[in-house]
């Protein structure tokens, strides 16, 4: 049987970090779909495409060529971005292009066919709803937005990336507002996920958490 386990969860609850753990703890794909929105941001940007050009975008996201490797860095069209990314300029349009309907039927249909027929660990926004309803195992990851912005913080340190804390906290609160009302694939809580606020727990507790439901079922 395979095993596809679906996580949600807004910017900083540690999807991430704990896809990360389960993937190579249970031997499963990985795979990270906000960095597929960010590829769309980032192409979008070096084109200098505006975000009213929706058609520009479409097409963008049509054309470009997402991969993922064994080491959970992320191609462009064959190009190592996975810094890239993660900028400030990027995390403050990915919001606003992944709202674009077409877009997003061309992402969900991508994550679709990279899922196909594999074990797989998803995480994003709308992967327990809309990408892998059908998942074995669902989850929604959460934290308070002070925690979450302090722990994006120090990722962003340790990656070298230059953002204050209270520019990610004002980003993180923009971008919760803006993916928890799309009109397509809005982050949100349903009663078959299995919600874990993180806010107080270690990243080990949270991946033992996950692991328990995993058994139990
Ligand atoms: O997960 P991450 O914070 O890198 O995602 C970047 C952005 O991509 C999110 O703020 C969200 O707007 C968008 N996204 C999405 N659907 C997903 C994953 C990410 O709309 N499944």
């Amino acid at each position: 049987m395979s095993i596809v386990i679906a996580i949600d969860g807004p910017a900083g609850s540690g999807k991430g970090t704990v896809a990360n753990i389960l993937s190579e703890k249970l031997g499963l794909v990985y795979i990270d779909t906000g960095a597929m929105y960010r590829c769309v941001a980032l192409a979008s940007l070096r084109e200098n495409c505006a975000l009213e050009d929706q058609e520009k975008i479409i097409e963008i996201a049509n054309r470009i060529q997402i991969e993922f490797d064994e080491e959970r860095r992320t191609f462009l069209d064959g190009e190592d971005v996975s810094g890239l990314i993660r900028t400030k300029e990027v995390s403050q349009i990915v919001s606003p292009i992944s709202s674009i309907v077409a877009v997003r039927e061309i992402l969900v249909k991508k994550q679709q066919d990279i899922a196909h027929g594999k074990n797989v660990i998803m995480e994003g926004r709308d992967i327990t709803t809309v990408v892998l309803p059908d998942a074995n195992y669902k989850f929604y990851l959460d934290a308070d937005v002070d925690e979450r912005a302090k722990r994006r913080f120090l990722q962003n340190q340790e990656s070298g990336i230059e953002m204050s804390l209270e520019e990610i906290k004002e980003n993180i609160m923009k971008r919760d507002y803006n993916d928890m009302h799309k009109e397509v694939g809005s982050l949100m809580r349903t009663d078959d996920q299995v919600y874990i606020d993180t806010t107080h727990l270690t990243i080990d507790e949270v991946v033992e958490k996950m692991l328990e439901v995993i058994k139990e079922k």
